[in-house]
């Protein structure tokens, strides 16, 4: 019998066709079973000095040698206990984080981060790991999860994303009547918003919320604070409010930008995933990407938008100015998008919308670009290569080039500090500066991951409850 090379002998996930995922938005990721989870599982090292490796690389330091080796003793729930004293939502961050930049990124089977070198294997599947876990447990049912006895403090979360809702779990854990206001009649912020089903099912994230409630968060919906009611009632009702509002403001700013068939990213993921334009015309509104789009962007928003697009029947063209291993969409979904079809143009920057005498979109110029000295952020700075200008002829052009914060909740609050993007300062307690008001997630950051989100709402919620309990002790 062949000798296993246990390094190298990752258990992939289980994903369906290409030819058949493209036709749904199921999730095509399929998960591991038991069988496979524990031989995963046993994998794992169980680094002693994993403090310096995969713990360190994931932002909320989710004690991961001690969670896989709780799968591979067959103790499930004592594995989502330890998950979750660093992370409320295994089933979410297990298929949205991107691992391999993250504690993937540091396993050592595939990188000695304490010696800075690239080993011989393929990491553990620490996200599928996860994923396992969270689902296992959401399956069977709900866990009890312990609660103290009522401080008699009131806070308010504005938005219903994952910094506000890792916020509401502590903070209603300690003891704090947490109250949620949302502007959309459903809470999960991108979540459910933006990321496709296909991705992340919706059930996962509704199973959540009902796990919040069971805690006893209070969730208000239809509420935009800032117009139905404002952020200076809530910080006058409560006794802490957290700002959690994401930063969720479509970007194009592109010559062309007016005609028929140009989308923002954000406007395209809305209409699908939360008016149903999926399910036109049995429900919803639909939404007219024509025959070929063109999606531009090299982010999770982008491979989202790509994702969809080819779910509606759409040829998908992707233009990136930059490369593959320099994007921030997860290595993987750039082959996964790729083998249901789509077009990848590396080192292209879009410079021109095109359109017909009608105003409607005929194509998209781009130019080629090559890469030059690093950036501000260390990433080689894409560079045009004079006369290498092209158009790609489509219906539509999707933007998916980030977003930028909307103000709306916060504007004119005396004190508020913002920055030139428009996103809100805080100090490293995500204390904004104004009496009883903190800030974190997306609108802090002005976008980035869910488990940073997840972060700064557990951090902000350590820092309010300190925050209120001095109050009581005062
Ligand atoms: P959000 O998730 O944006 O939630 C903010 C909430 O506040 C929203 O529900 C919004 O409706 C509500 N709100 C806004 N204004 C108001 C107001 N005035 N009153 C009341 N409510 C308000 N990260 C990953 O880690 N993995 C991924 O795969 C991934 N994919 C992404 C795909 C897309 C399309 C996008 C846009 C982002 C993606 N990200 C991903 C990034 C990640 O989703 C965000 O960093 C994260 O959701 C930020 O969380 P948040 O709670 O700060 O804000």
């Amino acid at each position: 019998m062949a000798k296993q090379i246990r390094y190298l002998d990752r258990n992939p996930e289980p994903m369906l066709e290409p030819k058949e995922r493209v036709k749904t938005f199921r999730e095509y990721a399929l998960g591991y079973s038991v069988s496979l989870a524990v031989d995963e599982a046993k994998r794992c090292l169980y680094c002693k000095d994993a403090h310096l490796r995969c713990i360190k690389a994931c932002p909320v330091n989710v004690d991961i040698p001690g969670f896989i080796k709780k799968i591979a003793e067959g103790d499930l729930i004592g594995a989502y206990r330890k998950i979750v004293e660093a992370d409320p939502f295994p089933s979410i961050c297990g298929r949205v984080c991107p691992q391999e930049r993250q504690c993937e990124g540091a396993c050592i089977l595939y990188y000695d981060t304490v010696k800075g070198r690239r080993n011989k294997g393929l990491p553990v599947s620490i996200g599928a790991l996860e994923k396992f876990v969270g689902d296992v447990i959401r399956l069977i049912g709900y866990i009890e999860e312990e609660k103290a006895p009522s401080t008699g403090k009131r806070v308010a979360l504005v938005g219903a994303g994952p910094a506000s809702l890792s916020c509401a779990y502590d903070l209603a854990r300690w003891g704090h009547e947490v109250h949620v206001y949302e502007a959309l009649p459903k809470a999960g912020g991108v979540m459910i918003y933006g990321i496709p089903s296909a991705r992340l099912d919706r059930s996962i994230v509704d199973w959540e919320v009902e796990r919040l409630k069971r805690l006893g968060v209070i969730f208000h919906f239809g509420y935009v604070i800032g117009r139905t009611k404002s952020l200076k009632a809530l910080l006058e009702e409560y006794d802490a409010v957290f700002l959690g509002v994401g930063a969720g403001r479509g970007n194009i700013g592109f010559k062309g930008e007016h005609l028929k068939g140009v989308y923002s990213a954000i406007e395209v993921l809305t209409r699908v995933n939360l008016l149903h334009a999926k399910d036109f015309p049995d429900k919803g509104v639909p939404i007219n990407l024509g025959k070929k789009t063109v999606v531009v962007g090299g982010g999770f928003t982008a491979i989202d938008c790509a994702i969809t697009a080819l779910r509606l029947g759409v040829e998908v063209h992707v233009v990136y100015r930059r490369t593959r291993e320099t994007s921030s969409a997860k290595d993987e979904e750039w082959d996964h998008i790729m083998e249901e079809g789509a077009i990848i143009h590396w080192l292209t920057q879009p410079i021109e919308i095109i359109g017909d005498e009608k105003g409607r979109v005929v194509g998209l110029k781009c130019i080629k670009m090559t890469l030059g000295e690093p950036d501000s952020s260390g990433r080689p700075r894409p560079v045009p290569i004079e006369g290498s200008e092209f158009v790609i002829e489509c219906d539509s052009v999707i933007f998916a080039i980030g977003q930028r914060a909307n103000p709306i909740a916060y504007e004119g609050i005396e004190g508020l500090r913002l920055t030139k993007w428009g996103t809100v300062e805080v100090d490293e307690n995500f204390y904004t500066g104004v009496k009883g008001l903190f800030a974190g997630g997306d609108v802090v950051n002005g976008g980035d991951t869910v488990v940073r989100a997840i972060s700064h709402g557990r951090k902000a919620a350590k820092a309010i409850h300190e925050y209120l309990t001095q109050e009581v002790k005062t």
